[in-house]
């Protein structure tokens, strides 16, 4: 296997596994006894943004181990912050994971859940003298805390008794204070050389309505402090996550061991998932939505799950390129074309072929009467008989595509201009014989063609062959459509690489949203419903807009086009 085909270089087990380290490990686990024999992992999201690909491969690897080795997976709401939180996330969330296929059913769980055990477990922490009540503000306590080469300061309220944390705990609690005038502390060490371990902060005061306790709460819990106790509570043996969070896994342990539970989950850090030409993170997704860059967190340019189902993608497309991008122990930029492989590999298996031209121009086969029409069978797909055949119609006024005449066509151009012979898919020979133009402008707006009706059914009895064969649609019997192409998102490989004085958004693409009307597809796509994708020959994939198509005025989205750059870049790795 070439290292393009297998990026993070990560062998498949000769078992069928996906052979990465995590799988080896809980492997391992397993085999051992550890937990009993026992696996849980989970998905922890913060619903605070729309899932995207990097959040793909988070979850593949965490439901695909439990579906493996017999275990299970959670799903879990990190929802600890009132601010950044809203219902439509959590049920974004939601369907997006079990569109990628995979199901949580009854193991669908909130950190807002335990807030009454976390409050209760950091009572245990201040009556055990592990916390503390602290009165600063967040910069005294940001200054205080020090850096790599200073050693931080205690607090001047770190040594507060037992009693008087306790009372100040219960009255921050009560809603006695306004934001930001005390905050919990553990109390570790404010020299240790883990800057994670000076005394980092518990809980904060913030006045604020959460989307599931409302107002219950005025203190939250921060995520260090929320995070490793969830997975505790919930029994999670495997705790997986990306590589920014190795700095915080000896807090975490000291948490898990003040609050003394058994049986500790297993933190395993992985590299994040990044795309050339693609921005992952919610925070910039969600500036792309409100600055009104793209339409929405579903415009199918965005790398969204909601927009790239949308767009067209398949969940099976996503979970072989979570596959084959592997899982690696360092953060790494896997090539957006193999995403578009992946893609293309799934729907050129499943879609469906039909010709749809997408910028008509109109011919006028001169020696077939107004009225006649020739039906011609077209196979559904070429590698699947079983699916059998469609109608389409062949009469006196047709469409092609404008790109596939030239009036001084190039040496390699074997498409039709005048004189020329090709062959209309599935169907016969046609022979150009003239155009039309525009007096105005001199453009072609029409051509005059004959046809050989002895080559009915795409050969000629005497054995001429022509070079180029063409998509095509009867003027008659088409269906309109509109048809947004796209092209990617930004303009280079990588956006966050910006030069002085500018912005990652000054490397949007400008044309990544090409709105075509007027399209004339062929009429088997009049019932084509919400979603449903089909190959429109020669053009690409394409899948019914499930937001703006309706019966009688069709929207097409095109998923992607035919070309795989890819595949090309694998054969031309082997060959040389
Ligand atoms: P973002 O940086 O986009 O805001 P996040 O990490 O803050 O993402 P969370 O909701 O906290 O988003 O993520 C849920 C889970 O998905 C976490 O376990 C996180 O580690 C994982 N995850 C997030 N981004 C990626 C990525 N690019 N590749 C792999 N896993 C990811
Ligand atoms: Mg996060």
């Amino acid at each position: 296997m070439s290292d393009l085909e297998n990026p993070t270089g990560t062998a498949p087990r000769s078992d069928g596994g996906p052979g990465n380290f995590v799988d080896d490990l809980v492997r391992d686990d397993l085999a051992a006894g550890v937990n009993g024999g026992r696996l849980m992992t989970r998905f922890p999201p913060e619903p605070n943004g729309y899932l995207h690909l990097g959040h793909a491969k988070s979850i593949t690897l965490n439901f695909g181990l439990a579906q493996r080795h017999g275990g299970v997976c959670n799903l879990r709401f990190d929802d600890t912050n009132p601010a950044t939180e809203e219902v439509e996330y959590v049920e974004s969330i939601k369907a997006d994971v079990r569109w990628l296929g995979f199901e949580f059913g009854e193991r669908l769980y909130f950190a807002s859940d335990y807030f009454e055990q976390l409050y209760a477990w950091a009572e245990k922490l201040i009556t055990d003298g592990r916390a503390y009540v602290d009165s600063q503000d967040l910069e005294a306590i940001r200054a205080g805390r020090g850096d790599f080469h200073r050693p931080g300061v205690d607090s001047p309220f770190r040594n507060r008794t037992v009693t008087e944390n306790l009372d100040l705990f219960r009255r921050m609690r009560a809603g006695e204070f306004p934001d930001g005038a005390h905050v919990l502390r553990a109390k570790i060490d404010m020299a240790s050389k883990d800057l994670n371990l000076r005394d980092p902060l518990m809980y904060r005061i913030r006045h604020a309505t959460h989307h599931r306790t409302g107002d219950k709460w005025c203190i939250y819990p921060m995520y260090d402090w929320a995070h490793g106790e969830s997975d505790a509570i919930e029994g999670v043996t495997h705790s997986i996550c990306t590589l920014e969070f190795i700095n915080h896994r000896g807090l975490y342990e000291w948490f898990l061991e003040a609050i003394g539970v058994e049986q500790k989950p297993k933190q395993i850090e992985f590299g994040k998932l990044n795309l050339s030409y693609t921005v992952l993170s919610k925070r910039r997704m969600k500036e792309l939505v409100e600055g009104g860059y793209v339409s929405g967190w579903d415009d199918p340019r965005m790398p969204t799950l909601a927009a790239v189902r949308r767009r067209g993608f398949t969940p099976e497309a996503l979970r072989a390129f979570c596959e084959r991008v592997g899982v690696s122990k360092r953060d790494g930029v896997a090539d957006v074309t193999l995403l578009e492989h992946a893609v293309r590999e799934d729907l050129n298996a499943r879609s469906p072929r039909v010709m749809g031209v997408l910028r008509p121009l109109k011919v006028t086969i001169e020696n077939l009467p107004e009225g006649e029409v020739v039906w011609f069978d077209a196979a559904v797909h070429p590698e699947h008989p079983e699916l059998g055949t469609r109608k389409v119609p062949f009469a006196r006024e047709l469409f092609i595509e404008r790109e596939d005449f030239m009036e001084d066509p190039p040496k390699k151009f074997f498409r039709l201009s005048v004189g020329r012979e090709v062959r209309l898919r599935y169907a016969c020979f046609i022979t150009c014989t003239g155009v039309e133009k525009d007096p105005a402008t001199g453009e072609v707006t029409a051509l005059r063609c004959t046809w050989d009706p002895a080559t009915k059914g795409g050969d000629a009895p005497d054995g001429r062959k022509v070079k180029g064969t063409l998509h095509w649609v009867s003027a008659a019997h088409a269906v309109e459509a509109e048809v947004r192409l796209y092209d990617r998102l930004f303009k280079v490989e990588d956006p966050m690489e910006v030069p002085d004085g500018g912005t990652w958004k000054d490397h949007l693409n400008t044309e990544s949203l090409t709105v075509l009307t007027g399209c004339k597809l062929e009429p088997s796509l009049a019932s084509a419903t919400a979603g449903e994708r089909f190959q429109f020959e020669r053009m690409g994939y394409f899948c019914v807009d499930t937001r703006d198509s309706k019966q009688g005025a069709l929207v097409f989205n095109r998923t992607i086009g035919l070309a795989d750059s890819w595949a090309r870049m694998v054969a031309a790795n082997k060959a040389g």
